[in-house]
């Protein structure tokens, strides 16, 4: 990968940059409910929630936002924890609620159809 660019894989639905910090470290981000999105203006891309390289030695945290990158202070190791914690949560909640069936919103779609 080349610094400086976000790339990104609908198919793969994940999106990956070096580091902005210049450390070098790749760092990928899934695309799904529970953890990032992209968003695309016609001309540049926004990511969302933003990206906390808390494993990586520079512990670097920033979004990337209309193409541009917005440095975030760093977390403390107690805050890491927390939105660790959270994080696993909401990939729980995600993962067992698309395992039996369509997602929520696509049943709702589905519902409709069938009125
Ligand atoms: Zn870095």
């Amino acid at each position: 990968m080349d610094a400086g660019v976000l790339y990104v894989s609908i198919p793969y639905r994940t999106c990956g940059h070096l580091c902005c910090c210049g450390c070098g470290h790749e760092v990928v981000t899934p695309l799904s409910p529970a953890q990032w999105s992209i968003t695309y203006d016609g001309e540049n891309v926004s990511l969302a929630p933003s990206i906390g390289n808390w494993a990586l030695p520079c512990r670097s945290h920033y979004w990337i936002h209309d193409g541009r990158v917005r440095w975030s202070r760093r977390y403390s190791a107690a805050e890491i924890t927390q939105n660790r914690d959270r994080d696993r949560r909401l990939l729980d909640q995600n993962t067992a609620e698309h395992r039996p069936g369509p997602p929520t919103r696509l049943r709702r779609l589905l519902q409709w159809w069938r009125r």
